[in-house]
């Protein structure tokens, strides 16, 4: 006799459906397709599940009191609640941490969780693995994409940040996980789907509620998806803006070529909601004597007259080979004061987690070189 492996099985049991990562209407469908829960009953269900899986962060049926015994072994039976492999995790001296997150083979994403940031702490999480765009002085422009996240695989980055940091437990006001932005890696409005999917999830009060107000999706620019991001997802907007003429926008985000600046700021103007309540975030990385000049932080203020917006300098964040220098501390300041002296607010986002290389926007495949370095260190070291 031969032993035959179905593989229709196999993969039936390796893709046990994560109940724990999906979204209300998502789930109840779940929950009623596999007969777990009659139609009528599925919401209730789901209900119960969500409370456990999205207030409790459970990862086992078994904890679930108030469903009955024999319910808990059909889902476990025909669902997991597991979370994703963490590849890699590392604690920078400042409090930054950072997790390299495996969805698969070949795809893997990079979040960090950066303190006192927002009310309390902001999570960086990646929307897609790699990026489509080419922006000069990011490492992620760089690399293919691999794929877009799903929403799951973008909530669980969330999970895997609530179970490190013990916010499952902690009382509200006692969360250290209370602010979200989408600037990791990949573009996220070339995965509204998904992004506003996870919203969703992410923002559901009788879960991890964290409001949408406290959720900043950034964008290089994609003009045509930018007011449905604000009506499908109410998402606080970001713009990665770094020049502030078309000339040198091209070469430094060269989605510009497609929707230049002029275009760019009329999508903002209109984004919804948009109020001194609710400002857009104008993102602006200081590359030494490309984009640094007195006169470009005046032209700057021109620029953005009337929006209602708060500007973040960055100090660039180098990357092996990269093109551009970071600038000095003198220029950044003389250009903040004269950002500052126009009414805006524009605290120079310190870099973090240095010691890490966690910044965000030039994430996985730095930690893929520290990594390795830190590999052939440890294979040199004497034993
Ligand atoms: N694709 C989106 C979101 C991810 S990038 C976007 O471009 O907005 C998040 C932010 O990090 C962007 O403002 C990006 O321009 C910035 N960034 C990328 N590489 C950087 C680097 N090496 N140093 C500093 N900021 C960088
Ligand atoms: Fe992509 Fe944003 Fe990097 Fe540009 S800055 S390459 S859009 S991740």
């Amino acid at each position: 006799m031969t032993l035959v492996l179905a593989p229709s099985r196999v993969s039936a049991v390796a893709e046990r459906p994560n109940l724990s990562r999906m979204t209300r209407g998502a789930l109840i469908d779940a929950l009623v397709a596999a007969e777990v829960a009659a139609p009528s009953a599925a919401r209730m269900r789901a209900d119960q599940i969500w409370g456990w899986a999205h207030k409790r962060g459970a990862t086992s049926f078994d904890v679930m009191t108030n469903v009955a015994k024999e319910t808990r072994a059909a889902l476990a039976e025909a669902f997991t609640l597991d979370r994703p492999q963490i590849l890699d995790r590392q604690l920078s001296t400042d409090g930054v941490i950072k997790w390299l997150i495996g969805f698969g083979p070949g795809v893997a994403a990079e979040t960090v969780f950066i303190p006192d940031v927002g009310r309390s702490g902001a999570l960086c999480v990646s929307s897609q693995v790699g990026c489509t765009l080419n922006c000069t002085f990011c490492h992620t422009g760089t690399q293919a994409l691999v794929r877009n996240l799903t929403a799951g695989e973008i909530f669980a980055q969330v999970q895997v940040a609530r179970d490190d940091l013990n916010d499952w437990t902690a009382a509200p006001g006692e969360r250290r996980l209370t602010n979200i932005v989408f600037m990791g890696m990949g573009e996220p409005l070339y995965n509204l789907d998904g992004v506003a999917d996870a919203m969703d999830i992410i923002s559901d009060d009788q879960g991890v509620g964290i409001s949408r107000r406290r959720i900043t999706v950034s964008t290089s620019g994609v003009v045509p998806k930018m007011t449905e991001l604000g009506t499908r997802t109410s998402a606080m907007l970001a713009i990665s803006l770094h020049a502030v003429s078309d000339e040198l926008r091209d070469v430094l985000v060269p989605i510009n070529r497609a929707y230049p600046i002029a275009e760019l700021l009329k999508a903002i103007r209109a984004y919804p909601g948009l109020s001194n309540a609710r400002r857009v975030t104008f993102e602006y990385v200081m590359l030494k004597g490309v984009n640094d000049s007195p006169a470009e932080a005046r032209a700057l203020v021109r620029l953005l007259a009337g929006i209602p917006a708060k500007i973040n300098l960055i100090p660039f964040n180098p990357w092996p080979g990269a093109p551009y220098e970071c600038s000095s501390n003198a220029t950044i300041k003389t250009f903040a004061d004269i950002v500052n002296r126009a009414g805006y607010a524009s605290p120079i986002r310190t870099p973090r987690g240095r010691d890490i290389l966690a910044a965000c926007g030039q994430l996985r495949s730095e930690s893929e070189k520290l990594r390795a370095s830190q590999r052939r260190k440890l294979e040199t070291a004497p034993g």
